[in-house]
């Protein structure tokens, strides 16, 4: 299979397996956890196993969808970079082979011989320069085209690169293969986000696999998180926060304050200090802090500024709402609560955009982040997943591991 998003993909997991969820019920019983990790266990040998190149369709997508079904436990950690990265070395690798693109999940059509000017071509392909070689002069050659509008969505490269004539961009065998690269990561957080959204459906199998894929992350990510720190749980960094948060932050309205402050920003704030991947929903404060000075020194005090910012201010008229705070992280309606008290009422997880939007439309004032974002926490997870990946690619000088 050349892409696990491309139209044969699509109609494998809709017409053999009868959707998502019914394919990812079923991959236990098929896909020991040690086949699943095969497609990542080689990365730090750099070579990819032949018989990894070679899988069927249908082994193809069972164990690919495994890997991303266990990042919905987790997403947005080394463990996404690790599947991440070994994929797209599976996948190019397969189209370069394949010396094809057709069928992914990109739109791209074969450039017909006398659809760009001679005087273009000339110059575009060398091809009055007889000293090339011919494997170098096909590497120059125009294949494939694609409509300019969904181009500039996928392509972050220069322009200046790319010939662009009548709408469309005209692009090398090897151009096209970037243009796929943009178009797998965007189609493969989109998945991981969207499995996110069930994993409490999902079978222990997933989180067992999780937990091998972390070992696995850890070990070739080794040097880069001595040298960075995890990205677990770790001080706030309020510029990634995402616009519903930073508005609640800046105080609301009456009619919005108990919204704002004491069901988003209470929960968003907690689980992204705490425990920004709870492996499950019923998680406590307890399993993930040994004392409650991280709430009371950091977390506190931020909910208490943002909520009197609010206008009137919410604890002066609303005194109580001190106990609902900390009812809303799980620890009962009290005000002087002990590490003990966690898990007497639920640690409320921070509302999905779709509630936000429902409940309190002036609060989500989306960004360019929020694209194909679920809930407000992973938008988060997501930032701080990009800066540290910029990080380590410049620190490594564009290399990973
Ligand atoms: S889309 Fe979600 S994360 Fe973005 S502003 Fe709206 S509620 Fe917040």
């Amino acid at each position: 299979m050349l892409d696990p998003f491309g139209s044969e993909a699509k109609r494998l997991v809709k017409e053999e397996f009868g959707g998502i969820n019914e394919l990812l019920s079923i991959i236990p019983s098929y896909i020991g956890i040690e086949h699943a990790l095969e497609r990542v266990s080689w990365i730090k040998s750099g070579e990819i196993p032949e018989d990894i190149l070679e899988l069927s369709d249908i082994q193809d997508l069972l164990t690919f969808y495994a890997l991303l079904g266990a990042l919905a436990f987790s997403p947005y950690g080394i463990e996404m970079e690790l599947v991440r990265e070994a994929n797209i070395k599976i996948y190019s690798e397969r189209i370069r082979r394949a010396s094809k693109i057709e069928g992914t999940a990109i739109p791209l059509k074969i450039v017909e011989r006398d659809e760009i000017p001679n005087r273009d071509r000339t110059i575009l392909e060398r091809t009055h320069h007889t000293e090339l070689p011919p494997s170098e002069r096909e590497k120059l050659r125009l294949r494939y085209k694609t409509g300019l509008k969904k181009f500039l969505e996928l392509w972050d490269g220069s322009l200046k690169e790319v010939y662009i004539r009548k709408g469309h961009a005209y692009l090398t065998g090897e151009q096209a293969l970037k243009l796929w690269e943009e178009a797998f990561e965007k189609n493969f957080e989109k998945a991981v986000n969207l499995l996110y959204e069930i994993r409490d459906e999902l079978s222990t199998y997933y989180l067992q696999l999780y937990e091998k894929l972390s070992e696995i992350a850890r070990e070739y990510f080794k040097e880069r998180l001595e040298r960075m720190g995890s990205a677990e749980a770790q001080p706030l960094r309020f510029e990634l926060f995402p616009p519903c948060v930073k508005i609640a932050l800046g105080g609301v309205p009456a009619g919005l304050r108990n919204y704002a402050i004491t069901v988003l920003l209470t929960s968003f704030l907690s689980y992204a200090r705490l425990c920004p991947n709870p492996p499950r929903r019923d998680v406590r404060v307890r399993d993930c802090v040994q004392d409650l000075s991280v709430i009371e020194k950091e977390i506190f005090p931020i909910i208490i500024e943002a909520g009197n910012r609010c206008s009137p201010p919410l604890f002066e008229d609303q005194p109580h709402e001190i106990k609902n705070i900390w009812y809303h992280l799980g620890f009962g309606l009290t005000d002087k609560p002990t590490l003990e008290d966690s898990g007497n009422s639920t640690w409320y997880f921070p509302p999905n955009c779709s509630k936000i939007r429902a409940n309190a439309p002036q609060l989500c004032k989306p960004d360019r982040h929020c694209r194909n974002i679920k809930n407000p926490l992973t938008y988060y997870l997501r930032r701080l997943y990009l800066e540290n990946r910029k990080k380590g690619e410049r620190e490594e000088g564009g290399g990973s591991g």
